[in-house]
């Protein structure tokens, strides 16, 4: 999609720190990262948010939990834990339009809200 952030940096249009690709799936740095470990990770196809996958995206959402699984390991924070966020929509202040998964770690996380 022509006017999405996160469709740019799968392209390379706009740089980013990459730590995980396959021909689906983008994994890079936050650029504002919120803990010593932030990794977002995308489909590289142009999906909105969670609430716009269809039937079909089923199995891309199970690889990216395995790419989260396989970053953990790699990384070195899959023993101490981690936190995965995907905010959805208004109300959860989702502010790039193209699913994305937040993987925190690397410290004692804040406050749990669920
Ligand atoms: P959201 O608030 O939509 O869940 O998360 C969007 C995330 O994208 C934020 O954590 C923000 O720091 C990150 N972000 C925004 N612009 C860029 C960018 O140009 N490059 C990278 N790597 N991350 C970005
Ligand atoms: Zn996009």
């Amino acid at each position: 999609m022509e006017d999405c952030l996160f469709c740019k940096i799968v392209k390379g249009e706009i740089p980013s720190q990459i730590v995980y690709e396959d021909d689906e799936i983008l994994a890079f740095n936050d650029i504002s990262p919120q803990a010593p470990v932030h990794i977002l990770v995308v489909p590289k196809k142009h999906i909105i948010s969670l609430a716009h996958i269809t039937k079909e995206d089923e199995t891309l959402i199970g690889k990216i939990y395995g790419v989260i699984n396989k970053l953990s390991d790699e990384k070195g924070f899959k023993q101490d834990g981690y936190r995965v966020i995907t905010n959805c929509g208004e109300n959860a202040g989702q502010t790039v339009k193209h699913l994305h998964f937040h993987v925190l770690a690397g410290k004692k996380l804040g406050e749990k809200i669920v």
